[in-house]
């Protein structure tokens, strides 16, 4: 396993591309014996049109862009404190809930239902009960809210491992989710003990925790039957064997793939002192020195599928690149960029499977909107007598086909980038496909999959 190249070369992206936007047609399937449900966090058309330009140009696509089947999905949530009326703007809770188990619920909740708490279950659950593997790779913390969606049932996201369970001054937290309450404990406790296959991912800092018998989470998993590795030798050494593995190769979300020159992110505009603006200077995305010798999205996602691949009848296997929507947060476009990359290469590791077995369906979505917009720059309103330029922060980046894109992130002057409250875009490519199109929820695509693998 190693890392890959920083560049995608156009032309060769193109060719790729061209090959696996063929429709398998004829030879398509009825049925689904497997499904491989990507999540791109925060990814909506604006979010991969800033990724498409830098990386393939303007005139370019992703790979899961030429995929056959193509709908918009509306992200619906609703109020904790009454689930009769709707939320404009969803988390990866609620949009994980939402794709995992087929359930509006309100923001925070994982796999459970606004209002009550009741627990749904999730299409792993159902596929597991079915006979099927499953299977969840992340580059976020396993414990985080889009993986805990289809595997954990708990009130609030942030309830990782035995620590996070007790009250903080701005949220009660999870008192109900502790055993002795007789809750199902923290969402690392619940993938301890699940019937989930395999985890890759981050958040070991969440299982090295004691739980309230003051056995660690590390241990419980052991005791159900888990190995447990840490790198990409860990995971090389176990190739083949068989049994239910948790590969957790740091302590929370892995290390973005790329970052801006110098750091560079988004900033406030800045002004002489004659008022006239000071041009944000343009820059590359660069690899991040950070990132160490972890496993890429792709490299997981084709470890994955070797293993799952073995399944008698067949696997269900979510795959998520988590931190387009926290680089979104940080005003950070390199990072968007190089996560929205990874997401598309592991698309193109699960469409060679797909080649290779015809009857596995594919899905590209997302779980909310974000924050990133594409600006003119200078503004269409700098000549005026009071020239105008865009509030928030702005990033100007030099894409690899020559252009300067400039972002603009103009949701929270002083903290963190919001979500937003966009439909998010749905890709889908093998049997079962077809029913992607027009104008869905983001919560029919439980009933997509499970249909497709006739569950
Ligand atoms: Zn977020």
């Amino acid at each position: 396993m190693r890392n890959v190249p920083s560049v995608v070369p156009w032309a060769l992206a193109s060719a790729v591309v061209l090959a696996l936007s063929a429709t398998p047609g004829a030879r398509q399937p009825a049925v689904a014996r497997s499904a491989i449900v990507f999540i791109g966090d925060g990814v909506d058309d604006h979010q991969l049109t800033i990724a498409r330009n830098y990386l393939l140009g303007a005139g370019g696509g992703f790979s899961f862009e030429y995929f056959p089947y193509r709908a918009g999905a509306r992200v619906l949530t609703v109020l904790e404190s009454d689930p009769s009326i709707p939320e404009y703007v969803g988390d990866s809770a609620s949009g994980g809930t939402a794709i995992a188990a087929g359930v509006v619920t309100s923001r925070g909740r994982i796999a459970t239902r606004a209002g009550n708490g009741q627990a749904v279950p999730t299409m792993l659950e159902l596929a597991a009960a079915a006979g099927k593997w499953t299977g969840i790779v992340t580059t976020s913390s396993v414990t985080d809210a889009t993986p805990a969606s289809f595997v954990a049932h708990i009130n609030r996201r942030f309830c990782q491992g035995p620590d996070d369970m007790g009250p903080t001054p701005t949220d009660p937290r999870c008192p109900e989710a502790l055993k002795a309450n007789g809750g199902l404990g923290s969402i690392a406790e619940q993938i301890a003990v699940s019937d989930v296959d395999l985890l890759l991912g981050g958040g070991y800092r969440h299982f090295d925790q004691l739980d309230e018998s003051r056995v660690s989470v590390v241990r419980r998993a052991r005791d159900a039957g888990y190995r447990l590795v840490r790198d990409v030798a860990g995971l090389d050494a176990i190739e083949g064997a068989p049994g239910k593995l948790i590969g957790l190769f740091g302590d929370d979300t892995l290390p973005v793939e790329w970052v801006g020159e110098a750091d560079a992110r988004a900033r406030p505009v800045e002004f002489e002192s004659d008022g006239s603006v000071i041009d944000p200077q343009p820059f590359r995305c660069v690899d991040n020195p950070a990132f160490g010798s972890r496993p890429t999205l792709e490299a997981m996602t084709e470890f994955a599928l070797e293993r799952l691949g073995a399944a008698p009848d067949g696997f269900v296997l979510m795959v998520e690149s988590a931190s387009i929507d926290k680089q979104a947060h940080q005003g950070r476009p390199c990072g968007q960029i190089g996560e929205t990359r990874a997401l598309d290469q592991a698309v193109r590791v699960a469409a060679s499977f797909q080649e290779q077995h015809p009857d596995t369906l594919i899905l590209v979505s997302s779980d909310h909107g974000h924050a990133a917009q594409i600006i003119p720059w200078p503004s269409l309103f700098a000549s005026r007598a009071e020239p105008q330029y865009p509030p928030g922060k702005v990033a100007r980046v030099r894409t690899l086909e020559g252009g300067v894109m400039t972002v603009s992130y103009g949701t929270n002057e002083n903290y963190l980038e919001e979500h937003t409250g966009t439909q998010v875009p749905v890709f889908a490519r093998g049997p079962g496909g077809e029913s992607v199109r027009g104008l869905m929820r983001q919560s029919d695509l439980f009933g997509v999959v499970l249909r497709a693998l006739g569950l």
